[in-house]
């Protein structure tokens, strides 16, 4: 497997913010979003067992597998080793793929990216959210237990500010959608 690299650090985003994690980040991406603010083209070849022997070096039980995109090349055998070894399993995607065959992922956070989603399942849709104007309505037919509004990081403090007001903004207005903020960027941590 291409792995861009594994730490340990807390969730910052979502459901699960706040939760001590280890996060496992595959190379590679089918999508090239205009906002990623992610490196995932390193990488290092590691097993499964590898990957899995490196997890159980930290103390928690919660797996965070992200990418890049990771659903290119995780695999049953890959989730149920993390499952054996006693943890739980957190996915973040884009959400253009489904889930390999087999692969009993315990928590699917989908993070659409203006493709056709894929998924047969989706527990936590979190939506990145550019400002008004922003076309909301293809998120309306997918079926989620919660759903998730992030504002968008432009790398502009006062963009951002007045996104984050838009933000709340539409919330207020559509309660279905909770507010999801990047505290990691906040605590500065990782
Ligand atoms: S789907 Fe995610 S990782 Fe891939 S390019 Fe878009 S923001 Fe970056």
């Amino acid at each position: 497997m291409k792995i861009n690299e594994i730490f340990y650090s807390l969730q910052g985003e979502g459901h699960y913010t706040g939760t001590p994690a280890v996060f496992i980040r595959f190379a590679g991406c089918n999508l090239k979003c205009s906002f990623c603010d992610t490196n995932f083209t390193s990488f290092t070849e590691m097993t499964e067992d590898d990957i899995v022997k490196e997890t159980e070096q930290y103390p928690t039980r919660h797996i965070v597998i992200t990418g890049g995109e990771p659903t290119l090349q995780i695999t049953p055998s890959f989730i149920a080793k993390l499952h054996k070894a006693g943890k739980y399993v957190q996915i973040e995607t884009n959400g253009t793929n489904a889930l390999p065959e087999g692969c009993d992922i315990d928590w699917v956070t989908c993070s659409p990216k203006y493709k056709a989603v894929k998924l047969q399942h989706i527990d936590e849709l979190k939506v990145v959210y550019e400002g008004e104007g922003q076309d909301m309505s293809q998120y309306a037919s997918l079926k989620a237990s919660e759903y998730r509004l992030q504002p968008c990081d432009t790398q502009d403090v006062e963009r951002n500010k007045e996104i984050l007001r838009q933000t709340i903004d539409f919330i207020l207005k559509n309660p279905i959608w909770k507010l999801s903020l990047q505290t990691h960027k906040i605590l500065n941590v990782r």
